[in-house]
């Protein structure tokens, strides 16, 4: 149980916030049965090290926290969820001495995954005294073949952090999780890392099964890598501020476009084929966009409400608009207007989606010429300036921010494998790094939440654009009612405020 510090006075079913207690619960544990030995870590014996760097088992990081007080009983607490705070262990499941390590970096490109794996490299040495670590090339393809994985010191990854791409390769498809398995243990590896996205993830739990089945003591962890920030549960991942300040260097260059132009439409098209977080942040990073589509909000080009009056608006009164569209918007749209609708796969499986860029501009501009017919001095229409960053946003090195992050998680994860734990990925929740079982975020989807209060909120205002809100979830004048006090009540709601 955990005393809540202080809290807000202000609000009235809170009598006395800083006698609530708040249960902290274990979601789910991590496995942490690699064996059943016990070594002590290393970092423990270097003279100088402080007891207090290191993390017990039972230290939980609470996430959602913020449940209505209204809905629970303060006597007995409030309920908040926890995971496993990541951190070095006193004493380590492994002798350092005997470690093999791999490393693999699968699915597409993203800033920061060398230094993921210099990372590695680097705390299983400098930390631990572990020597030997390979990288496998070409993603889940290059365990086949032993001969061709590389061997990695602190000579050959020193300058990784500063190179965009990954010095190992990657690959789609071509996992073989038996395969993988007879590699690991006919090369005696005990430690496997892992980075990649939500495919990466689903295979890694595969292999960590297998090693099960078959009793092998081998670790197997997951830096989750996603530049499209779509895994559950985590506060971000990394790469992702790095693809955000490339997506917003692309707003520029479509702004200088359409500024240069009479009726300038600048359309960006960024990454996020699920979810559209590249979009929001680089949108509000820019605050110059008069338009931000993402997979999750559906959208309709003509009528009112529709983008088509936006836009038209937009350009008569500035004389130049900026749309970002993440390549995962509008998929439905287009099919129900005819676009062929990709039947086609990639060599993971993943659907094949349609172009949304070029199918805006083909879309938009005789509607918006239509539009501004009669109504600007020189009644050319538009000048549509389409600009597609794609492999510009995925392939650059990391930012600074997203290098210490990287680094973070790095070696976390070797802390956790270094201590037995198996089957889990390392990421932040509220700020701190945990250890979550994969079963946890394995085949879900983190997507912006734009029924509650979020950032998606502040891209509606700032871009004046149609919120596209199902009409059901909005509240109308004839919900408010006036209260004799002088204050409004919310239909369906106990919500009272003053006016
Ligand atoms: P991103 O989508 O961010 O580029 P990803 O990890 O999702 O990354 P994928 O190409 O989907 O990229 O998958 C990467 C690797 O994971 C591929 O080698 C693929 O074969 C493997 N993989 C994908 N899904 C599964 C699955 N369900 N089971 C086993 N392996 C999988
Ligand atoms: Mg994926």
């Amino acid at each position: 149980y955990v005393n809540a510090v202080d809290g807000l006075t202000e609000d009235v079913k809170i009598p006395s916030p800083k006698h609530i207690l708040w249960k902290v619960e274990l979601v789910d544990r991590v496995f942490d049965d690699v064996n059943r030995a016990t070594y002590p870590n290393p970092l423990s014996l270097k003279p100088n090290t402080p007891t207090s760097w290191f993390v017990d088992d039972d230290d939980l990081v609470a996430a959602k926290v913020n449940v209505a007080a209204s809905d629970t009983d303060l006597d007995k607490g409030i309920k908040a969820e926890a995971y496993t705070l990541a951190g070095p262990r006193f004493d380590i499941a492994f002798d350092p001495k005997q470690c093999k390590a791999a490393v693999v970096t699968c699915g597409g490109l993203c800033p920061g995954l060398n230094t993921v794996v210099r990372e590695i490299v680097m705390c299983l040495r400098r930390q631990y005294g572990v020597s030997t670590t390979y990288g496998i090339p070409s993603g889940y393809r290059g365990f086949k073949d032993p001969t061709t994985w590389i061997p990695l010191d602190e000579k050959v990854v020193r300058n990784f952090h500063n190179m965009g791409g990954s010095f190992l390769g990657s690959s789609r498809g071509g996992h073989d999780t038996k395969a993988i398995v007879d590699s690991l243990e006919k090369e005696g590896i005990n430690l496997l890392f892992v980075t990649g996205g939500d495919g990466t993830v689903r295979g890694a739990a595969l292999i960590a099964d297998e090693v099960r089945n078959r009793g092998l003591e081998i670790a197997v962890a997951v830096i989750p890598k996603t530049i499209d920030n779509d895994i559950p549960l985590i506060d971000r991942t990394f790469g992702f501020e790095s693809a955000v300040n490339a997506a917003r260097q692309a707003i520029d260059v479509a702004v200088t476009e359409a500024e240069g132009f009479p009726y300038g439409l600048g359309i960006v098209k960024v990454m996020g084929r699920h979810s559209g977080f590249i979009a929001m942040h680089s949108t509000l990073g820019s605050r110059v966009v008069d338009l931000c589509l993402v997979p999750e909000v559906d959208f309709y080009l003509d009528g009112e409400g529709g983008i088509v009056d936006h836009l038209a608006d937009r350009l008569l009164e500035n004389g130049n608009a900026i749309v970002v569209v993440a390549e995962g918007a509008g998929q439905e749209l287009m099919a129900t207007m005819g676009s062929h609708g990709a039947d086609e796969v990639d060599l993971s499986g993943n659907k094949l989606l349609d172009d949304v860029g070029p199918w805006l501009v083909k879309q938009l501009k005789p509607r918006l010429n239509e539009k501004l017919k009669g109504k600007t001095p020189y009644d050319d229409g538009v000048t549509c300036k389409y600009v597609d960053p794609s492999y510009m946003v995925r392939g650059i090195p990391p930012t600074t921010a997203d290098n210490l992050f990287c680094t973070q998680l790095a070696h976390n994860a070797v802390h956790g494998a270094m201590a037995g734990m198996t089957s889990f990925l390392v990421g932040s929740v509220n700020t701190r790094e945990c250890y979550l079982p994969i079963r946890l975020v394995a085949n879900k989807q983190n997507v912006i939440d734009t029924a509650h209060q979020s950032l998606w909120e502040y891209v509606v205002f700032d871009t004046q654009q149609p919120s596209f809100a199902v009409e059901n979830d909005c509240r109308d004048e004839n919900d408010i009612i006036t209260t004799a006090s002088g204050g409004v009540i919310f239909r369906n709601s106990d919500d009272e405020c003053s006016i």
